[in-house]
């Protein structure tokens, strides 16, 4: 089998959907202090403490690797922040853990198959850091060393390239050493990196003229590449998610499909080829599994087949940590007529750590949607962000929340940049919230069509 690596560090980080970015954009992490006790207010976060403590535990459990092919169950009514505390979640995790979010409707899809969009979910989230060792072959060495001061800040200290074939080199794609002069740098050459550039100029075989080290300032440092001599092993890391390495081997879809995100179903075949040789390379210390989380929103959305899937999936040897959230009380689970907790088959129940989160008190509320209103740079005045937060009290934080922009709509008519009280009140009056929107309904089902597709109008009343 020909595997594939992608050179350039690859960023497994997934967070499917635009809009579940935008309204979660406020939150940076969790919002814990070095102990994991969670700050009232802190990241974005509000309140919450139970809920966000636990995420805090199991954060520090998927960062020490010992969590994987466990599922978690994060339970509690709308809009109490079930997704915002895994998105906090994935922010402070790095982005060397792969977090992959989807919602559970998104794996009915014409193309592939639920299975399908599950498994590809399921290796998004795995990433694999593959060690390569380069051979390193006498008198075709070049050694660049680049300090940390050197290169800004970039991770990696040091970097051998075992090529002297600079096509290959830029292949790489490591933005370290981008600016590297065509020419070719032979073992032996003295080369120059510039500090702020990063640009790499070769000096010739030794490095003797004063004035070129004069013109190149004290930002620049020299190195001489070592002669003729067999250098020592070195590593260069990347962190590819399996699903990455899959769609690599995969023949029908080649590389390009993961620019596109259209690489359809994969062969079974090709997957356990991959599977064998990833244990190789682990084995061998080669590569190491880093389990990384799949975050499935609304999971009450899957049926029966796929939480069979699911159950089956973590216990696999590539099994990421599985994040669920649901607001579903005892509901029929999709594809069965049982009723069961929170819509989810007790086997998979048995085997998830649950955490609630529960309903948020008056100042929770105002917390949260003046943290909103500074993120979507509306300026509401104290009567406004009372007003809003009663509102948030009696409907819900979601409604109130969309309520700000649509409000400052309405105060830029009036030519105003700040939010008051009566553009509020205005927008309350012009949209509904669902309870208004249901004895509307109630008192006009007459003119709607119902479950029988009759219609009765004119009678209303
Ligand atoms: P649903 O069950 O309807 O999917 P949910 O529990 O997943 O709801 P979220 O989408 O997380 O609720 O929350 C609704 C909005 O309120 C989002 O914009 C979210 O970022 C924000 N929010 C909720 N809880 C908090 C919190 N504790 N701190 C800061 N923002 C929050």
């Amino acid at each position: 089998m020909a595997t594939t690596t992608i050179s350039t560090k690859s960023q497994t980080k997934d967070l499917n959907g635009l809009s579940l970015i935008a309204a979660h954009s406020h939150i940076s992490g969790l919002g814990l202090d070095e102990n994991l006790q969670p700050k009232e207010a802190a990241e974005g976060m509000v309140g919450q403490l139970k809920a966000r403590k636990a995420a805090g535990v199991i954060l520090k459990m998927i960062q020490a690797g010992k969590i994987a092919g466990r599922a978690v169950l994060i339970a509690g009514p709308p809009s109490t922040g079930k997704t915002a505390i895994a998105m906090g979640l994935s922010q402070s995790l790095g982005s060397e853990v792969p977090f992959t979010a989807i919602a559970g409707s998104e794996v009915f899809s014409l193309e592939l198959s639920k299975t399908e969009s599950l498994i590809q979910a399921f290796r998004k989230s795995i990433g694999i850091r593959i060690k390569e060792e380069t051979e390193i072959i006498e008198g075709e060495v070049v050694e660049i060393q680049i300090d940390r001061s050197i290169t800004g800040g970039h991770k990696q200290g040091k970097l051998t390239i075992k090529t002297t074939d600079m096509e290959t080199i830029y292949e790489l794609g490591n933005k370290m050493i981008e600016g590297l002069t065509k020419e070719k740098v032979l073992a032996g050459d003295v080369i120059s990196i510039d500090k702020a550039s990063g640009k790499i100029t070769k000096l010739g075989k030794s490095f003797t003229r004063a004035r070129d080290y004069d013109a190149m300032g004290p930002e620049t440092k020299f190195v001489q590449c070592p002669e003729g001599e067999l250098q020592k092993r070195k590593e260069v890391v990347h962190t590819v998610s399996l699903h990455e390495i899959d769609v690599i081997n995969s023949r029908q879809q080649g590389f390009l499909a993961l620019f596109s995100g259209d690489t359809g179903e994969i062969r079974s075949e090709v997957r356990d080829q991959i599977n064998t040789k990833v244990a190789e390379w682990k084995e061998e210390g080669k590569a190491e599994i880093v389990p990384g989380v799949l975050f499935i929103d609304e999971v009450h959305m899957l049926d029966i087949e796929c939480f069979s899937f699911i159950n089956r999936a973590l216990e696999d040897d590539f099994a990421p940590i599985v994040i669920m959230a649901t607001n579903r009380g005892i509901s029929k689970t999709r594809g069965t007529n049982y009723k069961s907790p929170h819509g989810l088959p007790v086997d998979l129940l048995d085997r998830s750590i649950i955490i609630h989160t529960s309903s948020y008190n008056a100042d929770e509320i105002r917390t949260i949607l003046s943290t909103r209103a500074n993120e979507e740079e509306v300026e509401l005045t104290g009567d406004g962000l009372a007003l809003l937060t009663k509102i948030g009290q009696e409907t819900s934080l979601r409604y109130a929340s969309n309520l700000i922009s649509v409000s400052q709509q309405i105060a830029l008519k009036r030519r105003s940049n700040n939010v008051d009280l009566p553009d509020i009140k205005r927008s309350y009056m012009l949209f509904l919230d669902s309870d208004r929107s249901v004895q509307f309904l109630q008192e006009n089902s007459s003119q709607f069509i119902d479950d029988t597709g009759a219609v009765t109008l004119g009678t209303a009343g």
